[in-house]
């Protein structure tokens, strides 16, 4: 019964922690997709051990718990269930320990990932996940989601740089992984089991995480070309080369075109553009960049230019975080997907995708990670028009086939929720899902933990 449940979570929960009002339970009903529903109770954790009660008072009440950072997802993820619990970490943002020796640090799950950069850049040292929402998401969020960003490429995601988490089960155990070592071989892996479930089977406390020497990005250049399918094969190239840069974005026509009305950029009007960055020792530098260049020059490469200095690449590299919130000016809807290819076949998705916009009358913006062949693809519609909403979700279901018949996924950054779940049969096949839902099952025995999420 909740009002039971209740109950016994007020003699756990002090009342400025555990919030029952409407506009509170509203507060945290919905995250960056959109979607909504209005939980019983919501609860701010700041120990270990109340997020081990917690789940405890849930089990025995068979109440779903959603572990929530900041509610920065697209896909519903952090979407509560409708009258359960959400447990938020935000409270729990303290960095336990830096320790450059070993290229590590501790951290409470609720810590911003912006807020621990800052902590580990007057050690020279950063963690490499950069998504754009570093100033307002959580590291346990971004473990959650396996979040990464333009640095990716390069540095890894999240899976590539954790060496650790303490968790709690769907039975309040409160689990130790990993080492606080850049090697260990040491039994199964729960570690990286753990990076990408959404919440499915664990909550997050602390994670030990891998240091990297930080990023010093020297020069950024910009490569135009005639035709998408250019610029994709300019990138594969660019991966074959003995130095990775440590950014490798693309955008297409229409996103350039935006970039220019709304950013007060002078970009050229041409079919894409890619914006590179390369650090390292000095010392390599000048030919890194030769070698760089000479990859993205080659059949419809239009022009290579180099920012001038570091305000031009601000400027650009804002330009190209505020991409996403430009298209809302664009048109009143949009569904944003973070499929991904092999680079080697970039310009085969982009060419499908430059179909299904033809055939839908709608138009889809692409920009993204072209390193990792992680592409954002935007479809633009108006939800108030009937016809468009049809043409968006054809447009939706054919891109995703296109990318699976392309050997590529679902997700590269942004994971699963709600919004893909349609999906994952047909992008993993049913023996595989048949064993997530049994892992799902050892983690979590009474299914409590952010039920409807992920799993078909
Ligand atoms: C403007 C904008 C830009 C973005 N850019 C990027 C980008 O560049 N790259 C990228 O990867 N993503 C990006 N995202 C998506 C989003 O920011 C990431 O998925 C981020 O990792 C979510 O962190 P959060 O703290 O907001 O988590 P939430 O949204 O609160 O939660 C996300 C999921 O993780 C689970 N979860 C949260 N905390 C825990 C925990 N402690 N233990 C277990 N499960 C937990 C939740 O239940 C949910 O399933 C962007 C989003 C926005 C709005």
């Amino acid at each position: 019964m909740l009002s039971d449940a209740l109950l016994e979570l007020s003699k756990l929960i002090p009342p400025a922690r555990l919030l029952q009002s409407l506009a509170a339970r509203i507060t945290y009903s919905s995250d960056n997709s959109k979607r909504s529903a209005v939980p019983a109770v919501v609860i701010l954790a700041e120990h270990i051990n109340e997020v081990q009660q917690v789940v405890r008072v849930a089990g025995r009440h068979g109440l779903p718990v959603t572990a929530r950072g900041r509610a920065t997802s697209t896909t519903g993820a952090s979407v509560p269930t409708q009258n359960g619990i959400v447990l938020s970490l935000e409270r729990m943002r303290g960095v336990l320990e830096i320790n450059p020796a070993d290229r590590y640090a501790r951290v409470q799950a609720g810590v911003l990932n912006g807020d621990l950069q800052q902590q580990l850049a007057p050690h020279g040292l950063m963690w490499a996940p950069d998504p754009t929402s570093a100033p307002y998401s959580t590291v346990g969020g971004n473990l959650a989601c396996n979040a990464g960003g333009p640095r990716t490429v390069k540095y890894g995601a999240c899976r590539d740089n954790v060496l650790g988490l303490s968790f709690v089960d769907g039975t309040g155990a409160l689990i130790h992984t990993g080492a606080f070592t850049s090697k260990s071989s040491a039994g199964l892996d729960l570690t990286r089991l753990l990076v990408g479930s959404e919440g499915l089977l664990g909550i997050i406390v602390e994670a030990t995480l891998k240091l990297l020497p930080k990023s010093n990005v020297a020069r950024s250049l910009l490569a135009f070309y005639s035709q998408v399918a250019d610029a994709a094969a300019a990138v594969a190239r660019v991966m074959c080369l003995p130095t990775t840069p440590s950014a490798l974005e693309f955008m297409d026509g229409s996103a350039l075109r935006l970039l220019s009305q709304h950013q007060q950029l002078e970009l050229p009007n041409c079919a894409a553009m890619l914006l590179l960055d390369l650090d390292g020792p000095q010392s390599a530098l000048d030919e890194s960049e030769a070698l760089t260049r000479a990859a993205l020059a080659g059949a419809g490469c239009l022009s290579i230019e180099r920012a001038a200095n570091d305000v031009e690449r601000a400027k650009l590299w804002s330009a190209r975080r505020a991409l996403s919130p430009t298209l809302r000016l664009h048109a009143p809807n949009k569904i944003n997907e973070d499929v991904v290819v092999p680079v080697s076949r970039l310009a085969e998705l982009s060419a499908g995708v430059e179909q299904i916009a033809a055939k839908s009358g709608l138009e889809i913006v692409c920009f993204g990670h072209a390193g990792n062949g992680n592409v954002h693809v935007n479809i633009l519609y108006d939800g108030e028009l009937e016809a468009q909403r049809v043409h968006a979700a054809t447009a939706l279901d054919e891109v995703f086939a296109l990318v699976l018949k392309h050997n590529g996924t679902l997700s590269g950054e942004h994971g699963i929720g709600i919004d893909k779940r349609p999906y994952m049969q047909a992008a993993l096949g049913a023996p595989t899902i048949d064993l997530m839902r049994r892992l799902k099952q050892c983690f979590d025995p009474q299914g409590i933990l952010n039920p409807g999420k992920v799993l078909p």
